[in-house]
């Protein structure tokens, strides 16, 4: 790697020497800038978080409360509380040498991307990110960088995610044929951004409808609907009447439910899972769902290209993924593209 590089990969995620800050370490660093609330992107026992204004509530419930959020309790004083800073988009703000901004990744609520200013150019990194159209978060903004770093989760060309529209068709089809045969519908999709954007959809297309949900969605669809994300009614299914049957209901539950004794509760149910993993046909029946949805909340194929088109950036690395089948196609567009493996330096001290 040259010296030229304003980022370099360092405990899981990237630093930025000019800056002396990581964008999305999977280790505890002084300074972390986190662009969204997903496990594989924040951590926690870092001492200094930056992140979007909007995902700060949701950082909070997934890695700990920060100073703000303190009860005042001055026993609680002598544990040092990480420090959260809340950013508004499109408000730079700087650290070290560097000017940094983020902007909306339209990947989950309160998701980010961000651009950093320097003396060594301006780098764009993505953290997760889509193009799709989403009721539950401000849509992606493009901006100007020298280099963008991106995600590519789903780095291949078979990878093409039909209209979000049709895909809710689908699901709302299912759910029917469910009523009809009065089993339980049990829809497995992640439980921080997928469900609440599901649910959203739906309500939009079925005012007062209700929904049972997993323990494990509870509080982050609490988080959504407190922003001002319309959800329809949810009822936790531990409160569920003894005996209830869930007949003809729909069900919503994290995959790590599937296959696990909780199962029990919804006889005779039909299992759907909604994920871009489901493009493959295979992955649907090895994992044992009787119906899969692909919906993803990260970019396809062609979303990752037009995105490095937008972006209007000359160089490109590729992080979150194989990012050698997208780093090759951009070189043969005459960019600049290398795949880099933040994940070889976690081993470092870890
Ligand atoms: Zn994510
Ligand atoms: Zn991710």
């Amino acid at each position: 790697m040259n010296n030229e590089n304003l980022l370099e990969p360092s405990a899981g995620g990237l630093y930025c020497a000019a800056g002396d800050f990581w964008i999305d370490p999977l280790r505890p660093v002084p300074r972390a800038i986190i662009t969204h609330a997903h496990a594989d992107h924040a951590r926690g026992g870092s001492e200094e978080y930056h992140t979007a204004e909007s995902n700060k509530a949701i950082l909070a419930a997934r890695i700990g409360a920060g100073a703000e959020e303190g009860d005042g309790d001055p026993a609680a004083e002598d544990k040092p509380r990480p420090d959260h800073h809340g950013h508004e988009w499109g408000e730079p703000f700087d650290l070290g040498d560097t000017r940094v901004t983020l902007f909306p990744a339209g990947h989950i609520l309160g998701s980010s991307w961000v651009r950093i200013e320097s003396e060594q150019g301006t780098w764009g990194v993505s953290g997760d990110f889509k193009r799709a159209p989403d009721p539950t978060c401000a849509a992606f903004q493009p901006a100007d960088c020298d280099v963008w770093v991106t995600e590519c989760t789903f780095g291949l060309p078979v990878y093409r995610w039909p209209e979000p529209s049709v895909v809710i068709d689908q699901i709302e089809a299912w759910w029917d044929e469910c009523r009809a045969a009065s089993r339980p519908a049990v829809l497995f999709c992640y439980a921080l951004g997928k469900a609440q954007r599901v649910l959203a959809e739906l309500v939009a297309r079925r005012p007062g409808m209700r929904v049972w949900l997993h323990g494990a969605m509870r509080p982050l669809t609490d988080i959504y609907r407190a922003q001002g994300v319309a959800l329809p009614e949810t009822l936790p299914v531990s409160e569920a009447e003894k005996g209830e049957k869930f007949a003809g209901e729909l069900v919503l539950a994290p995959p790590s439910a599937a296959g696990s004794t909780w199962m029990r509760r919804f006889p005779k149910h039909s299992a759907g899972f909604v994920s871009g993993w489901m493009r493959i046909r295979g992955n649907r029946r090895r994992r044992g769902y009787d119906r899969g949805f692909v919906f993803s909340d990260h970019a396809d194929w062609p979303a990752l290209i037009d995105t490095v088109r937008d972006q209007r950036a000359e160089r490109v690395i590729t992080i979150h993924g194989n990012g050698e089948p997208l780093a090759g196609y951009l070189r043969e567009q005459g960019l600049d593209a290398e795949a880099w493996n933040l994940r070889a330096t976690m081993g470092e001290g870890a």
